[in-house]
């Protein structure tokens, strides 16, 4: 038999792929509000989820549990700290690579070249699970893209005929999603008051907003960061070390108390200066 006939004979199996975010969470709400078909919800873990979000994880999945629905939370069997402070990949680097360069442990903080974590802690997971399940199925899957994300829209792979964007049917946008589910009980403790996304809490990617949110808003995980920071070889961000950002915090906050900019010539040369001290 050919492929194309095996594949046919296939029977389809409807995917959501839920990340636990306001778009995500609208779509996989209201397809169960309509009824529609649900096979399974996939959800991975990165292990730097907001604490929050852990909890919205949780009431969603009785949600869909008490819906008769499979849920399943993917993850890595290696966590986000084994890889950014213990693994070493010998294939990656030259031999005795690692002898001359004993500090260079693990594979420390993501750039924008190298997501390692996007790839190890979601892409690959989700990858090996979705192929198990097509050897049996023919997969369709439901992705959380709004209605307004045009350039996600446009990717090749979110084109694919096995690839459903419910939001972008209903024409619902990001706002559309966060306040539908804002009304049906559905807020993450506010973290969508402080961030316009809901990632990893100790992504170095992202803004400086964030992570004066984070610091303020979350102390507690910004010194887990502090701590993160102080065992790892890479830089946080080109310009910064988490102490770096800390000090730059806390020079905004005494020029805000003395009514000046923290943005000006001024503030950056003064900067500087306390970051080389
Ligand atoms: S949100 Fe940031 S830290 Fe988390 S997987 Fe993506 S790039 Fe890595």
């Amino acid at each position: 038999m050919s492929k194309s006939a095996k594949a046919l004979e296939k029977q389809d199996y409807i995917i959501v792929s839920f990340s636990g975010g306001k778009d995500s969470t609208a779509m996989l709400l209201r397809m169960l509000e309509l009824g529609e078909k649900i096979d399974e919800v996939i959800s991975c873990d990165t292990y730097k989820e907001f604490p929050a979000m852990y909890r919205h994880l949780d009431k969603v999945k009785v949600a869909v549990e008490s819906a008769g629905i499979k849920f399943t939370t993917l993850r890595n069997e290696k966590s986000f700290d084994y890889f950014m402070f213990e693994f070493r990949s010998e294939k990656e680097h030259p031999v005795g690579f690692f002898k001359e360069h004993p500090e260079l442990k693990g594979r420390s903080w993501a750039t924008s070249k190298v997501r390692w974590c996007t790839k190890e802690m979601k892409i690959k997971v989700i990858q090996k699970y979705l192929r198990s399940l097509k050897e049996q199925y023919n997969i369709i899957q439901c992705v959380g893209i709004a209605a307004d994300e045009t350039l996600r829209i446009g990717r090749k792979g979110n084109q694919e005929k096995n690839k459903r964007l419910p939001l972008v049917e209903w024409g619902w946008t990001e706002a559309d999603c966060l306040k539908y589910c804002y009304d049906k009980g559905y807020d993450w403790e506010g973290l969508y008051e402080i961030y316009d996304r809901a990632s990893c809490w100790c992504c170095p990617l992202q803004s400086l907003k964030s992570l004066r949110n984070l610091r303020l808003h979350f102390p507690e995980l910004w010194n887990e960061l502090k701590e993160m920071d102080a065992k790892t070889w890479r830089k946080f961000q080109v310009n910064y070390s988490v102490r770096d950002l800390e000090k730059r915090f806390e020079f905004e906050e005494e020029r805000r108390k003395r009514n000046l900019p923290i943005k000006d010539k001024g503030f950056y040369s003064e900067l500087k200066e306390r970051l080389c001290a």
